[in-house]
């Protein structure tokens, strides 16, 4: 939400970039009104007033979400005034410019693209018809040549202004979905872990790092103890905030360069560049020891939680699969062999929760 409690989001976003917009034609039609009485141009002075005074509504019905009327003032005004201001002037006073403006944020401003089209012919039949209207009519007010061309410059310039500031706004709106996309698709919602797809993505991004430099690569397949059973005795919602503060804990544990995923339901993997099997092992225990040491009464737990993980390092010619389903059966090996312990894969349980004390404070 933001400062005036309006959701955020790009359709709230282009209200927002509407209401500016309504605030620099507001400005520019202040200037107008000055610039025509200085030309003797009384009648457009005076539809700049009309027009500053339709921007002011239009402004403040976006800003209370009546959009509706909104649109319908902005879209008066700019027919209204590009039509006068050409009749008035000429064609080659530019006005007729601002029509432009309206195709990119007709499609942009309504989720039918079928309306979109739609209004964007009458937009182009009503243009059309302006430029061959000046075509047989002469303008009704001229002002002098200099002027005119001054004008000109003016309403191209404003023009090339405001189509610039769309542009920025277009750019960042689909820059800021790209982001949002991008961290739905590689983040668990409800850790802000990575995920499985994005861990594995990461995996195989070092292990093809792994041909030219031959750096190791370790992974700790982790699962927390009787994890259904504290689901039952304390809520599924509790159980929702044991594995957020897993994850931090666990995050804390690793090093910067590792890298920490929600692997399934209560299953974390953690993979550790340049690694070989004993690091990992050490790693594996300091993560272990620090989910066994954390103050899980803090969340209203009476027992402590724990996790039985597997260690696994990846040998050449081995797929990323393979070095998972080895760590699986580590993890077994550490859940048969009592839970809240250490075991590296092929087979050889490393650590139980005493033996490995001494080497989790190396
Ligand atoms: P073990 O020590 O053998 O791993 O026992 P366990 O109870 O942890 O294993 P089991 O596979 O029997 O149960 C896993 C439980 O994890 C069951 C499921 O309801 C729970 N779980 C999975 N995902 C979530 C989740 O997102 N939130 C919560 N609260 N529970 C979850
Ligand atoms: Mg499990
Ligand atoms: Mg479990």
């Amino acid at each position: 939400m933001d400062a005036r409690g309006v959701e955020e989001g790009p359709r709230s976003q282009f209200w927002l970039m509407s209401m500016r917009c309504c605030l620099m034609a507001g400005s520019v039609d202040i200037a107008f009104f000055f610039i025509f009485h200085y030309l003797g141009s009384p009648i457009l002075a005076w539809v700049n007033v009309a027009s500053v005074a339709m921007y002011a509504v239009a402004y403040f019905a976006l800003k209370r979400r009546r959009n509706r009327l909104a649109v319908l003032l902005i879209w008066l005004e700019v027919l209204g005034h590009s039509a006068l201001g050409t009749l008035l002037v000429g064609w080659h006073s530019g006005f007729h410019y601002y029509l432009l403006m309206f195709i990119p944020a007709l499609f942009a401003g309504t989720r039918s693209v079928r309306w979109a089209g739609i209004s964007v012919f009458c937009l182009w039949l009503f243009y059309i018809a302006l430029s061959f209207t000046m075509r047989v009519v002469d303008p009704i007010q001229p002002i002098p040549a200099n002027a005119l061309a001054g004008l000109h410059l003016f309403n191209l310039t404003v023009v090339f202004i405001m189509f610039s500031y769309l542009s920025v706004y277009y750019m960042m709106t689909v820059k800021q979905a790209h982001r949002v996309l991008r961290r739905m698709a590689t983040t668990d919602p409800l850790t802000r872990l990575f995920n499985r797809r994005h861990m594995i993505e990461l995996a195989a991004r070092d292990i093809s790092g792994n041909d030219r430099h031959s750096p190791q690569l370790a992974i700790l397949l982790m699962d927390v103890d009787h994890f259904k059973q504290l689901n039952d005795r304390f809520g599924h919602d509790l159980g929702d905030r044991v594995l957020c503060e897993l994850s931090s804990v666990i995050k804390d544990a690793v090093r910067e360069k590792d890298y920490v995923g929600r692997w399934g339901g209560e299953e974390f993997l953690a993979v550790l560049p340049d690694s070989d099997s004993s690091q990992a092992g050490m790693i594996a225990e300091r993560v272990r020891a620090a989910v066994d040491e954390f103050d899980w009464s803090r969340l209203g737990l009476d027992t402590a939680v724990t996790l039985s993980i597997g260690v696994s390092h990846l040998v050449p010619g081995e797929s990323f699969n393979e070095c998972v389903a080895r760590a699986d059966s580590a993890l077994y090996i550490s859940k048969d062999s009592g839970r809240n312990r250490v075991s590296i894969a092929s087979c050889i349980e490393l650590s139980s929760k005493s033996d490995y004390a001494a080497s989790s404070a190396v």
